[in-house]
């Protein structure tokens, strides 16, 4: 899942950061308003879910929220800010944004909005991704299904793993290149070796090889990956 981190405080931001990369989310980070919004429209429908900080150099989080809703963006909006005020929440509210956190905050309080923020979004699976035989757990990030005999069994995924495995089940049966994996779950600025899509591929692959799963991925000579939720 990837996310749109707005926050101009370097430590917050960097602390919010790390927080979301151990829970596998997929982390853009921007840091004045104007930044953010060169993610937003050139990344336009990729975001799972914006947080965003109200008072920013240049454009105003809150203004963000405006523009996004304008356009109907409904990518949920979680508002980070230190005003604490009625009167700010309301308007935070009326800027589009779905819910308010007021700093100073814990990681823990903003882990559980987060996943409040998922719950209630029509667009994002709550805690597991269904396909075919197969269940994929956010909360355990792992693989379940059964086997030919009908025993439960359970493949243990790394984030960039269970990032790929959940971007193929959202694109099935499509040919999907390596740019693509590479712009949608390396974040912008990373600049990762050219070779770390066909690298991470492997091991993926190899997990689901290993239980007998050796065409649910399948390469595309030349184009990229398959998914084909029907194949063992
Ligand atoms: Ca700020």
């Amino acid at each position: 899942m990837r996310i749109i981190l707005v926050e101009d405080e370097p430590d917050l931001g960097a602390a919010i950061k790390r927080t979301l990369h151990q829970e596998a989310y997929v982390v853009d980070w921007a840091q004045d308003g104007d930044e953010a919004w060169g993610y937003l429209e050139s990344q336009w429908t990729e975001y799972s879910l914006g947080i965003l900080d109200w008072l920013l150099p240049g454009v105003s989080g809150l203004e963000l929220c405006k523009r996004l809703r304008k356009r109907n963006n409904s990518m949920p909006v979680l508002m980070l800010t230190a005003k604490d005020r009625m009167e700010d929440k309301v308007a935070g509210l009326d800027a589009g944004a779905d819910d308010y956190l007021v700093k100073p905050f814990g990681m823990a309080e903003l882990l559980a909005r987060l996943r409040a923020l998922q719950r209630r979004s029509p667009q994002i699976q709550s805690q597991q991704l269904h396909f075919g035989n197969f269940t994929l757990d956010y909360g355990t990030r792992t693989l379940g299904f059964q086997d030919a005999a009908g025993q439960p069994q359970v493949i243990s995924l790394t984030n960039k793993e269970f990032q790929l495995l959940e971007y193929f089940i959202r694109h099935p049966n499509q040919i999907v290149t390596r740019d693509q994996l590479l712009n949608q779950l390396w974040e912008l600025g990373a600049e990762p070796a050219s070779n770390v899509v066909a690298a991470q591929m492997r091991l993926l692959r190899r997990k689901l090889q290993e239980k007998g799963y050796d065409q649910l991925i399948e390469t595309v000579y030349g184009l990229g990956y398959r998914f084909n939720p029907t194949e063992r």
